[in-house]
């Protein structure tokens, strides 16, 4: 490989056929060749992450947070193969919410690759439910129905970067405030929520058009039908969000989804600060104190029964779903990279295509298992892997 010239051989990840990309400084694809030599390393358009709350012990939602926290979390997903995230900050107090956002927009003014890896924030809660079960382990004592006054404090706080709200639509003023999201270009994505099938409908009406982890921040029994899950399952509008981690849903679910909802399909990996930590108990402002299992499945330490969020990152999450046999490897990198961006209205990021955003991964498969080589963002490589 050359590090200094904008090019870069290897198999193209869905048609396996050898290739060679090159960009231009401006950081866009130029050429898709046919490339020749006799590496096994693999190009991939660069992982987008819609929802994540942290990782290796970096967590964007405890204060006091700093810029370093949230560049040091930056780097680590490029070392996993993530050139587009969007950090989510959850429910919490209305000043506390102020302060991340004003943090994380600090570190994309502070840090120029920062600002263009967080393709924008991602706000889950606190207007959700506050029954047990769909507010999973969002603190009780910050729900609230949604305030546009407070949300527009907020989005000037991020330096108008909120891009996605996952709300739950069981408020009566939910319809309004959903209007006023997306006409300011906010993605609304349904989560945590005790709705409805009709408050679903008219969310989506509204201009939803997003499941937030659609099967989880759920009740543990719910009626048969009609329910919230089949009313989502059921709008053709809603891309529905999935962990794919192997503990949030069971391979069934995650058939269904794939099969009800087409190409709109996501992963996200939802992880949590403790992703990539070693297994034991741990205190977090989530809700007390989680355990992390051996198997790495993340529970709520007084109701076991209750998940706290993922430890998996995507990279790990796609390839956990390929192996399922439940799609095929490259339809599982797109739920991850391709359809995330479309999702998300980001037409330039167009996988390996000309005139596409020069952000791509090299991967090996080595003993089962995905390796990022390299990362590069922008035309920029941004993470080299060691020997
Ligand atoms: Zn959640």
């Amino acid at each position: 490989m050359d590090s200094q010239r904008c090019v870069r051989t290897g198999l193209h990840y869905a048609s396996e056929e050898r290739i060679q990309v090159t960009w231009s400084p401006d950081g866009r694809i130029d050429s898709l060749l046919p490339g020749e030599g006799e590496e096994t390393i693999w190009i991939a358009p660069g992982l987008i992450d819609l929802q994540i709350n942290g990782g290796y012990g970096y967590d964007l939602n405890s204060l006091p947070l700093t810029t370093d926290t949230v560049i040091q979390v930056t780097r680590r997903l490029w070392e996993k193969g993530v050139t587009l995230y969007y950090p989510t900050v959850i429910t919490n107090g209305d000043d506390e919410i102020e302060q991340i956002l004003r943090v994380i927009d600090a570190a994309c003014l502070e840090d120029e690759r920062v600002g263009s890896t967080i393709g924008g924030v991602h706000v889950e809660g606190p207007f959700i439910s506050s029954e047990e079960g769909p507010r999973g382990a969002h603190d009780s004592r910050f729900i609230k129905a949604p305030d546009w006054g407070l949300f527009t404090r907020w989005q000037a706080a991020s330096g108008n970067r909120i891009r996605i709200l996952t709300l739950s639509p069981e408020w009566p003023n939910a319809a309004d405030f959903i209007r006023k999201c997306v006409s300011s270009g906010i993605v609304v994505s349904i989560g945590h929520t005790a709705a409805t099938p009709a408050q679903i409908r008219e969310a989506v009406a509204a201009g939803a058009t997003m499941s937030t982890h659609l099967g989880n921040g759920a009740h543990l029994t719910l009626p048969r039908h009609p329910n919230y899950i089949w009313e989502q399952l059921a709008q053709d509008q809603l891309w529905a969000g999935m962990i794919a981690d192997g503990y949030h849903l069971p391979d069934s679910v995650i058939k269904v989804i794939l099969r009800a909802k087409l190409t709109k399909t996501l992963l996200v990996s939802d992880a949590v600060y403790l992703s990539g930590m070693p297994p034991g108990e741990y205190e977090t402002h989530i809700g007390g104190d989680v355990i992390l299992t051996p198997e790495g499945r993340l529970h709520l330490a007084r109701k076991p029964e209750l998940l706290a969020g993922s430890a998996m990152m995507l990279l790990e999450a796609v390839q956990r779903l390929a192996e399922s046999g439940l799609c095929s490897f490259p339809e599982a990198w797109d739920m991850a990279s391709m359809l995330p961006a479309q999702a998300m209205g980001l037409t330039d990021y167009d996988g390996l295509k000309r005139g596409a955003r020069a952000d791509f991964v090299l991967l090996e498969k080595r003993e089962g298992s995905l390796r990022v080589l390299e990362t590069v963002k922008d035309g920029h490589s941004v993470y080299r892997a060691e020997g």
